[in-house]
């Protein structure tokens, strides 16, 4: 495994509104966290919450039409820090859709627990949202903390 960069790394991409993305996100993600040497349940549950977030925007931020989602992402050490963020209808009201089984699209067989996930398979999450102008979630994640707890607890 590589050293731990002592130094932060930054990136930041803008893709169309479209449900091909949603796998181009996650492979992103993927790559870009790699030699943070993630477990294989800490890269799903990473790919799993930009999966959640990035269908968010195309959904309900975007309705199904055109728009641009920006997907942004730091490490510092081995936390890893991602926002997505759509300028699309946004959230009338933010702790009712963060309820789980919440979802304001039932027709389309949603079963309103992606925030839900992202809340379970990250360390944090928050919603940032205006109604008419778009929504920022931010989650974060710490690499390699189960491990630690491992070793400690040894
Ligand atoms: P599921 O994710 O299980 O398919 P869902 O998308 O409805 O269903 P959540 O992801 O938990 O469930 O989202 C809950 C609700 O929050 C959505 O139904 C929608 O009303 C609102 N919402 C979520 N993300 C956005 C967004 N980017 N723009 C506008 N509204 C959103
Ligand atoms: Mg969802």
């Amino acid at each position: 495994m590589s050293e731990i960069r002592g130094k932060s790394n930054e990136m930041e991409i803008v893709f169309d509104s479209c449900s091909e993305n949603e796998s181009f996100a996650r492979l992103v993600i993927a790559a870009f966290i790699t030699n943070l040497d993630p477990t294989l349940e800490e890269m799903a549950d990473i790919k799993t919450a930009v999966s959640e977030a990035v269908t968010n925007c195309v959904i309900h931020g975007y309705n199904g039409g055109a728009g641009k989602i920006r997907m942004k992402c730091r490490v510092e050490k081995r936390a890893v820090t991602i926002e997505v963020t759509d300028s699309g209808v946004g959230i009338e009201n933010i702790e009712k859709a963060m309820e789980p089984l919440y979802t304001t699209k039932p027709e389309l067989e949603r079963s309103g627990m992606g925030f839900s996930f992202m809340e379970a398979f990250m360390d944090s999450l928050s919603v940032e949202s205006t109604p008419g102008q778009g929504t920022k979630i931010v989650m974060e994640k710490v690499i390699g903390q189960n491990h630690l707890f491992e070793v400690q607890g040894a």
